[in-house]
């Protein structure tokens, strides 16, 4: 590699600082690796340091609880796409099972009819796919145990534990209590199993109008759980369900619905994110009145949050319905399908979802980190090319008009076997706007009159002069002249040139557009709001810049939607499907870390830049 402009290497010592910051990192949770007591162990896990769910694992098998069986599940409520906080949940709940030799299932969480639909079903599905997870034939749907779930309710009414309640959503909430006094017990809490029985019946065959009745678990009213004051877990809805069609009236609640299913389907460790750890108690006392043979244990962890990013689907929801981004795969979008669009890979995400780990504190990870996974990854896989991103004409004056030749340019220097490519040089081609000053600061080691610079995979040029609107005084062409005796980029004499530009010929080019992303909102925590004001306040002006005329390599006339590539000195790139024949739509993915941006910012803020282009 030739000169600081093209190495990588800066993006090593990047991750070494990373790395040093603390992202709530797997917990250092020693498990002994000793005795495993059941014929699980090869499957026990092998890693000296486990995070905190693993060791529960570990000791699970140890101890031949449930057979040291591993059954986990992802389970989405199908009302809205997959996001990056999802992918971890994946990658947990798939990567533990298939660490043990285990089974994951994909289940889906669809108890409400009014907000799910078949569009996220689908979705979901491609994502979890596409992340590169497989749940077999173990597709399953809350929905299929709505009769299950209704017969297990009419047990817990015959168990004298539950009861319908006809109490006004309103006076429910009231009588629910505080965190500081206790709750008061309905009217209705001691109406009789046969009452109760067919008021519920009356409920399920649409006797009733929605909220006039609820069926409530019969637990206790003063628990210092508010969850344990008498949950509700069936209401009256006349929604038909996207799986269900009409059958259904009735509904029952999430926290009803979810350990039943979990029950239902043999999961062993049912992982779910930290704000359900006050469920738990409710979880079990679902599942302990029932005959299961086995119970799930339900383990929280703490959610992913990520900086400058927005997680919840509600507020994902807004930004497309609004009309604030172009859809759930707006490339500024958190989601999985919005990143597949945007270039990013699955390998990254699940390199990312490794790194952060699981803990039990609620934290925010640096967008850094997941840009360094992506970043990491590209490097690895994404071939070079050559796109002038704002062209500015330069012109050879000594090489002869009409003459062309086909340099030779390496694909990728990380990947000997991704082989070369041609590139077709002229006499007239387009630099970057941006690597040409008349007056070139100090450390600005680009073109400008009088210097030579390399013009990458071709030949050294020596800037001889502009040409200038007569009237604005905007620079229309530099001119140059190149040496013969440098081609392919470097001199046998042994001079040395410290800059290197990217090029295209003017008359192979093909015309771009690019799209160019950044975050999408310009605060770190986008919730932070001041009074009357909400997360809509704080998206950044900027997230999308559109880049018309951009000039690049003829090879790209036919890159196919979802192709990645390097745009040398300017970033990972990726093919939308908005592309057209032979004029290709690229959304820029990362950004390659910009030495001079680092270099003029530290100079306008009155220090020494360090390092060299
Ligand atoms: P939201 O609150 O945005 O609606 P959710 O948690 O309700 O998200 P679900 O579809 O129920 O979304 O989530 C499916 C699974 O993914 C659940 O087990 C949930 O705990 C997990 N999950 C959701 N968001 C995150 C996150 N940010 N980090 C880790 N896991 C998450
Ligand atoms: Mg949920």
């Amino acid at each position: 590699m030739d000169g600081a402009l093209w190495k990588n290497a800066a993006i090593c010592a990047r991750i070494s600082a990373l790395e040093s910051r603390c992202y709530s990192r797997k917990q250092t949770n020693n498990v002994e690796n000793k005795s495993v007591g059941s014929d699980n162990k090869s499957a026990e896990n092998k890693k000296d340091t486990v995070d905190f769910i693993r060791a529960i694992v570990n000791e699970d098998i140890r101890n031949n609880k449930r057979g040291g069986r591993v059954h986990t599940r992802f389970p989405p409520e199908p009302n809205g796409y997959l996001h990056i906080g999802h992918a971890k949940s994946i990658c947990l709940n798939f990567g533990i099972a298939a660490e043990y030799s285990g089974l994951c299932n994909l289940r889906f969480d669809d108890t409400n009819p009014t907000k799910e639909e078949v569009e996220y079903v689908d979705s979901i599905k491609e994502d979890v796919r596409w992340l590169g997870f497989d749940w077999d034939e173990r597709e399953y749907y809350a929905s299929d145990y709505f009769q299950q779930l209704h017969d297990c309710a009419v047990r817990l009414i015959k168990d004298g534990k539950a009861y319908v309640d006809s109490l006004t959503p309103e006076q429910i909430r009231e009588y629910r209590g505080t965190l500081t006094e206790p709750g008061t017990d309905s009217p209705y809490r001691d109406r009789s199993v046969e009452e109760n029985l067919e008021l519920f019946e009356g409920m399920r065959t649409g006797k009733f109008k929605e909220g006039e009745h609820v069926l409530r678990a019969k637990i206790d009213m003063s628990s210092p759980n508010l969850n344990m004051r008498d949950p509700t877990i069936y209401r009256i809805r006349f929604t038909p369900h996207h799986r269900t069609g009409s059958k259904w009236c009735i509904y029952p609640m999430y926290d009803y619905a979810h350990p039943l299913s979990d029950a239902i389907e043999g999961i062993s460790h049912s992982i779910c994110t930290l704000e359900f750890e006050n469920n738990r108690p409710l979880y079990d006392w679902f599942i302990a009145r029932m005959d299961f043979e086995e119970s799930p244990q339900q383990i929280e962890f703490a959610r992913l949050n990520l900086s400058y990013t927005i997680m919840s689907k509600r507020k994902l929801l807004q930004l497309v319905r609004e009309g604030i981004v172009e859809g759930w795969d707006d490339p500024r979008m958190p989601t999985l399908s919005g990143m597949r669009r945007r270039g990013y890979t699955p390998e990254a995400i699940r390199a990312f979802a490794d790194r952060v780990g699981v803990s039990k504190t609620n934290s925010t990870v640096d967008l850094s980190l997941l840009e360094y996974f992506i970043r990491e990854d590209l490097n690895k896989r994404a071939p070079r090319v050559m796109a002038v991103l704002r062209p500015l004409k330069l012109i050879i004056d000594n090489y002869p008009e009409g003459k062309f030749e086909q340099l030779e340019a390496e694909n990728n220097p990380e990947d000997p076997a991704a082989g070369t490519r041609t590139l077709p040089f002229g006499r007239i081609l387009y630099i970057e706007r941006e690597d040409f000053r008349e007056d070139p600061p100090k450390k600005y080691f680009r073109l400008s009159p009088g210097r030579e610079v390399r013009l990458k995979h071709a030949y050294y040029v020596t800037c001889t002069g502009v040409v200038k609107d007569g009237s604005t005084g905007e620079i229309q062409e530099v001119h140059c002249t190149y040496d013969p005796a440098t081609r392919g980029g470097w001199s046998e004499d042994g001079r040395k040139v410290r800059g290197t530009l990217h090029w295209v010929s003017t008359e192979h080019a093909l015309d771009a557009e690019v799209r160019l992303y950044d975050v999408l909102f310009s605060k770190e925590n986008p919730e932070e709001v001041g009074e009357g004001r909400d997360f809509r306040d704080n998206l950044n002006p900027n997230s999308l810049e559109v880049l018309d005329g951009v000039r690049v390599e003829p090879s790209l006339g036919d890159a196919e939607a979802g192709s990645r590539y390097q745009f040398l000195r300017r970033g990972y790139f990726c093919a939308d499907p908005d592309s057209r024949k032979d004029r290709p739509v690229f959304n820029r993915a990362v950004t390659l870390r910009d030495s001079w941006a680092k270099i003029e910012k530290s100079l306008q803020d009155g220090k020494q830049g360090g390092g060299t282009e």
